[in-house]
């Protein structure tokens, strides 16, 4: 059996409705015949609002802390992702980030992902279930909380995609694929079937939010095929 890894960023799983479609795709592709792993992002805005809820405490709010605070967004997204996947009747676990066997460095805020532990998730699929990992998140050695920097959410899912031998990371957003701007600025731009991963580097660290420059790192690193796509249609969208 193959293992597809699914990752719905904040405006896929904005709301309960928009949960309850994420939970209904995820379950399509598991009766396909895959294993699958999710990651999901925090809803909506919470990452933006808890940053301002902290700004509130503290000027300069110790980064560990500011780990602990940023980590609960998507521990929210876990745990009513796998309750809506759960009312369609289907066996499914949400793990944390440490649960899913991310283990970063200390670098709080920007942490860099050392190793995936790919044991649990692969007990988890055996026994049958779709496996829920929080994305942006970790854990250092020490058990300490970690976040990977903003829009680390993809970086967890190529880097488990990697771990795990995926077949294929999906990347669900709300653009239907790269095109050769910003969309929403460049109304010209145009989608890309295909881009390779040295352009696409160099577009997202020219700050292009569509993946997290890390993510495409780990993906050439271990040859991971992306498929950025939209989680609002079923078109085809950039590898
Ligand atoms: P998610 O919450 O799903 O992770 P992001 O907001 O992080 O989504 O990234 C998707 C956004 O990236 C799009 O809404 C789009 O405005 C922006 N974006 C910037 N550059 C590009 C590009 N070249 N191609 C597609 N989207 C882009
Ligand atoms: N929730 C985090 C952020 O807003 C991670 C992500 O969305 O990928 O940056
Ligand atoms: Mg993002």
């Amino acid at each position: 059996m193959a293992i597809v890894v699914q990752k719905f960023g904040g405006s896929s799983v904005a709301n309960p409705e928009r949960i309850k479609a994420v939970a209904k795709r995820v379950v399509e592709a598991k009766d396909r015949g895959d294993d699958v792993v999710v990651v999901v992002s925090a809803l909506g805005d919470t990452t933006d609002e808890l940053i301002a809820l902290a700004r509130q405490i503290s000027e300069r709010p110790p980064k560990r802390e500011m780990d602990m605070l940023l980590a609960t967004g998507e521990q929210v997204s876990i745990a009513l992702l796998a309750m809506a996947i759960h009312e369609l009747g289907r066996p499914v676990v949400s793990l944390t980030g440490g649960q899913g066997g991310i283990i970063t460095d200390a670098t709080h805020t920007k942490a860099k992902i050392l190793h995936v532990n790919t044991d649990r998730v692969r007990r988890e699929l055996a026994a049958g279930k779709i496996v829920i990992v929080a994305g942006f998140q970790g854990v250092t050695p020490d058990y300490d909380i970690t976040t990977l920097g903003r829009g680390g959410s993809d970086t967890t899912a190529v880097a488990l995609a990697a771990a795990l031998k995926a077949r294929e990371c999906e990347i669900y957003t709300d653009v239907d694929g790269v095109y050769t701007a910003d969309p929403r600025v460049v109304p010209s731009a145009r989608k890309l079937a295909d881009i390779s991963y040295g352009e696409m580097l160099e577009m997202a660290s020219l700050g292009a939010l569509v993946l997290q420059p890390r993510a495409v790192e780990v993906g050439a690193m271990y040859n991971v095929p992306i498929h950025v796509r939209s989680s609002f249609s079923r078109e085809t969208g950039t590898l």
